[in-house]
């Protein structure tokens, strides 16, 4: 597994067209393009890491697969009632289905559906309690107690966030949320300004390879039938408008966020975790999702077959 790893960096180092990093965040935009980092974990924690897998990075959108497991923790299946679990076909940040669909978001990853969790998950607590239980999930599941936010990040993101704004207040308009709008941003500013490294973002998904087990440190995390639930909802909608030929190239279900992150999950083999900073037009990352293709290709752990 190591000399695959290393192979599939070598081969990403050669390559030149990187794609491009996210500038509608300001605080993204000045990342190094040139950074590229793989993580493989088994489900028993063995780690297989090239590049700069303990540099830290934003992980965006890839925080969402931890607050949806969070809401249907608190929530079950009455969460339902306020995202719906089918793939949008539309950008990330989209906001034209909300109309037709009342104010319901297609899923929990495109942002309107990460803003309704956000607020599923708050309750009636304010952004800094709940900040903190998410934090707190999201150390748990990666056994690391140093996970922390990026306060320049999200900072960066409030002062830029005019779309995620509008998603937010659009659903308000249609009595969809709880809390007030302000501080159901904050909210989700903050958990997708979480600063991971590819090594523990990997180690936080073993639960998703083990059947809501982590088998390395023998903790349950979710019943059997949720951490299959959230693989599917994974392969249909963590690449947004290209969830479809995500699932064609890599056949896994994954995460990507807009800082380059990725993090896809083997049922039963392992759980990885790249980062490249560079975007493809979609918003996700180029060599990461080629390095998926290849290591996919590798290992024959795509989910259809070899
Ligand atoms: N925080 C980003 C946003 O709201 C997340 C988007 C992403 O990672 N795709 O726009």
């Amino acid at each position: 597994m190591q000399n695959i790893v290393d192979s599939i960096y070598q081969e990403m180092r050669s390559r030149t067209d990187r794609g491009k990093v996210a500038n509608y965040i300001p605080q993204l935009a000045c990342v190094d393009p040139n950074q590229f980092a793989l993580t493989v974990v088994t489900p028993e924690g063995k780690v297989y890491s090239a590049g700069c897998a303990d540099t830290l990075f934003s992980i965006q959108s890839i925080s969402k697969v931890f607050t949806l497991t969070m809401a249907l923790g608190k929530l079950g299946d009455a969460l339902w009632a306020r995202v719906g679990r089918e793939p949008s076909g539309d950008p990330f940040n989209s906001i034209v289905q909300l109309e037709h669909e009342s104010g319901i978001p297609r899923n929990p990853f495109i942002n309107a559906g990460a803003i309704a969790i956000a607020d599923a998950i708050m309750g009636h607590n304010e952004p800094k309690e709940s900040l903190a239980e998410i934090l707190h999930f999201v150390r748990f599941v990666a056994n690391d107690e140093s996970i922390s936010i990026d306060e320049k990040v999200a900072q960066s993101e409030m002062m830029t966030g005019s779309r995620n704004a509008s998603l937010a207040h659009f659903m308000a308009s249609f009595e969809r949320l709880e809390n007030p709008v302000e501080k159901v941003l904050g909210t989700y500013f903050h958990h997708c300004s979480i600063s991971m490294t590819t090594e523990q973002l990997a180690k936080a998904g073993l639960f998703l390879v083990s059947n809501g087990t982590n088998q390395s440190t023998g903790s349950r995390v979710v019943p059997e039938h949720r951490a299959r639930r959230i693989n599917s909802l994974m392969l249909m909608c963590g690449h947004y408008d290209g969830s479809g030929e995500f699932a064609y190239r890599v056949g896994l279900p994954g995460k990507s966020g807009v800082g380059g992150g990725i993090l896809a999950i083997a049922p039963g083999k392992a759980s990885i975790a790249v980062w490249s900073p560079g975007l493809d037009k979609i918003g996700n990352s180029k060599l990461g999702t080629e390095a998926l293709e290849m290591l996919v290709h590798e290992t024959g752990w795509s989910i259809f077959g070899h």
